[in-house]
């Protein structure tokens, strides 16, 4: 197992937004995390990368017990985020990004920088451009290609298709599934549960930060619960 969550819960003063939540994420796994608005699915993932303190329970990767190390370490560790809203540097230039997501190593980074461009030929036509004033969808390429530029073992991807056409939905959900196919474990967080589950080796349900359900994705396209309260009801 790469990555787990055992039992872990998470406040924001007195508000609860994680109430004991185990989440597990095996290595090479695209696994996702469905729920409602408020379920608890950013504060997950932020409680992953090192941004929130844990109330209670404990984070562990690749066998070690992280719950308390900081952010910066878990990044050189092998966690890197996409943040929700993208969080790019908006009057940097596209490359400058892309560089940023490199800041905690020490090693040669090209072979990442090279396939960033790869996979997103428009970030490579518009390296020069200032990130700020690329569109919604070219701003999320720039955040997920900073992110894998700390060649993560585990990618968390926060709302990847937030605010994009479908078009572009589509071409970032098969990216996603493209870094996968090349070695990076993923943990995925959606809106979009539909093409979230499609995408997904296995997934969670959140409810008011706590797991309702687990289990392979598959299985839960077909859920009649999950299908009614997540997937439009047909
Ligand atoms: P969304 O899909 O709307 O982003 P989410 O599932 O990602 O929702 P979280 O953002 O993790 O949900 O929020 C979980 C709970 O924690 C919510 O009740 C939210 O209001 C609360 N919360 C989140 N961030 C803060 C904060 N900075 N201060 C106080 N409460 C917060």
């Amino acid at each position: 197992m790469l990555l787990e969550l055992r039992d872990v819960s998470v406040h924001y003063g007195k508000i609860r937004a994680l109430h004991g939540i185990s989440i597990e994420v095996n290595e090479g796994e695209i696994v996702t995390l469905i729920g409602a608005n408020g379920a608890g699915k950013s504060t997950t993932l932020k409680t992953i990368s090192g941004l929130r303190p844990l109330s209670s329970g404990s984070v562990w990767f690749e066998g070690a017990d992280i719950s308390t190390m900081a952010g910066h370490k878990r990044v050189v560790a092998g966690i890197s985020q996409s943040p929700e809203g993208r969080g790019i540097f908006p009057g940097m230039s596209v490359h400058e990004n892309l560089l940023m997501g490199a800041y905690a190593r020490k090693d040669d980074f090209s072979a990442e920088l090279e396939e960033a461009y790869e996979l997103f030929p428009r970030l490579k036509e518009r390296q020069h451009q200032a990130a700020g004033t690329m569109s919604g969808g070219e701003q999320q390429m720039v955040a997920i290609g900073r992110a894998l530029m700390a060649k993560p073992k585990v990618l968390l991807l926060d709302e990847p298709s937030m605010g994009l056409a479908p078009k572009l939905v589509q071409q970032i959900f098969s990216i996603i599934e493209e870094i996968n196919r090349r070695g990076t474990t993923v943990l995925l967080v959606e809106q979009n549960a539909q093409q979230a589950l499609k995408l997904a080796h296995r997934a969670y349900v959140l409810e008011t930060g706590e797991v309702v359900k687990s289990a392979p994705a598959a299985e839960l396209l077909d859920d009649p619960q999950v299908r009614a309260a997540y997937l439009g009801g047909d």
